[in-house]
């Protein structure tokens, strides 16, 4: 029988190489939904190529362009941030989750409530919302396979094992594109500069992430609400190769890695196929070729988005909406120039200190509303100090 399958955020890098997968095997999957955003021409060749029953794109403004570009093809056209999370009601049996940013965390908790397995790549939806997302999950019969190298590493390392006998997890960074300039010049760090990852070719905004490590921030705190971990059993090493992508640690003193070549298509498959395991397209590593791994301990001096995870999950409640919001909008000044490069973290730092102390806020029940309240205080109040420090 075929699998009947949606891609939000089709248009991005993990949407793409989600189809290359599918792609290879047209036969065995039913195409539901495909979502993008500003990207229209690649969004509708893909919907006409795969036969989505509908294809939606973010922006109202561009349903024209959606439509014209469908035309005669029996593809459905929609538009805009409700149409997407509609097109998460349809059936399917499998989603993926890949819009980039807090917008993809509605579209996710919908595909759940329709007891969808939900192919994680938005980390954005753990982070801001992780108790809401499982607990949905659980109430609907849903499952959620994490699609982030590094978590899909664990779950593997994980499979047929007791979690009590976790001493600690290691989840590796490659320390992105600064990791070995001088302090004093990353505060001239250009646009075009962060935006080159040594290793993986990803979307702009994780790139820029890596490099500031907020990305492996989102992901410590991704690891403690998906793998219900203590935060201080979770470690980052830094590792320039980006070929481990992570560790558990048991009580017995072993130490499982995971080893693979930097391409995401391996995450992805993996949740594609689970609880199968299938051939994927991916490199087949030469260990003697590559010789050695590195490891180095991160520095917290560099990358401040390590201390203030531990920070929000210190925090708990919604402070992961508060974090991911701010550093969006911080992301946002970065790209748009108003900020440099180590201001995004001290901008962050100030909304979680304006913001944590609101008990009323932070530790209201976890609904969309409220993750959605909190999102919006957030980025009010990092554009605040934004405008501030430029001014
Ligand atoms: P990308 O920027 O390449 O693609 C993002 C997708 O989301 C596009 O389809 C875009 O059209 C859509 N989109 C953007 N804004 C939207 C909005 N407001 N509403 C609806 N759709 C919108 O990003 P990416 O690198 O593919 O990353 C996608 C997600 O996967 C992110 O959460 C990222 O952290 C995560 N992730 C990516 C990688 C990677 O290798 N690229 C690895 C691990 C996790
Ligand atoms: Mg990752």
């Amino acid at each position: 029988m075929k699998r009947r399958v949606s891609i939000f955020g089709a248009t991005g890098s993990i949407g793409q190489n989600t189809i290359d997968l599918i792609r290879r095997a047209p036969d065995d999957y039913d195409v539901v939904a495909l979502t993008g955003a500003g990207n229209i021409a690649q969004l509708a060749a893909d919907a006409i190529d795969l036969g989505a029953d509908i294809a939606i794109t973010a922006h109202d403004a561009r349903l024209d362009d959606l439509r014209a570009a469908l035309q005669g093809s029996g593809v459905r056209a929609a538009a805009g941030t409700n149409a997407i999370r509609e097109a998460a009601t349809r059936p399917a049996d499998w989603v993926m989750s890949a819009i980039v940013g807090a917008a993809g965390l509605a579209p996710g908790v919908e595909a759940l409530k329709q007891g969808a397995t939900l192919a994680l790549a938005n980390k954005e939806s753990l982070v801001c919302a992780g108790r809401l997302m499982l607990e949905t999950a659980q109430t609907h019969g849903a499952a959620i396979l994490p699609v982030d190298s590094e978590h899909s590493a664990i779950f593997q390392a994980l499979i047929g094992e007791d979690m009590a006998a976790v001493e600690r997890i290691i989840i590796t960074a490659s320390g992105g594109a600064f990791r070995d300039w001088p302090l004093e010049k990353l505060a001239d760090a250009t646009l075009d500069q962060a935006s080159s990852h040594p290793n993986w070719d990803m979307g702009q905004r994780i790139t820029i992430d890596s490099a500031s490590m907020f990305n492996k921030a989102m992901e410590v705190i991704e690891t403690h609400e998906f793998f219900n971990i203590d935060p201080a059993r979770i470690e980052v090493l830094v590792h320039p190769q980006s070929m481990i992508h992570a560790l558990v640690g048991f009580n017995d003193g072993a130490l499982m890695a995971h080893v693979g070549p930097p391409d995401m298509r391996h995450a992805i498959g993996f949740a594609l196929h689970h609880p199968h395991r299938k051939h994927l397209p991916v490199e087949r590593l030469d260990l003697a070729k590559i010789g050695s791994f590195e490891f180095r301990t991160p520095d917290e001096i560099r990358w401040p988005a390590l201390r203030l995870a531990r920070e929000v999950m210190e925090r708990g409640g919604m402070a992961g909406a508060v974090f991911n919001a701010a550093k969006e909008t911080a992301l946002d000044g970065f790209i748009d120039g108003r900020l440099r490069f180590p201001q995004m973290a001290e901008v962050v730092e100030d909304v979680l200190t304006q913001l944590n102390s609101d008990t009323g806020l932070i530790d209201a029940t976890m609904t969309l509303d409220n993750v959605a309240q909190v999102d919006h205080l957030a980025r009010e109040a990092a554009q605040a100090v934004i405008t501030k420090r430029a001014g």
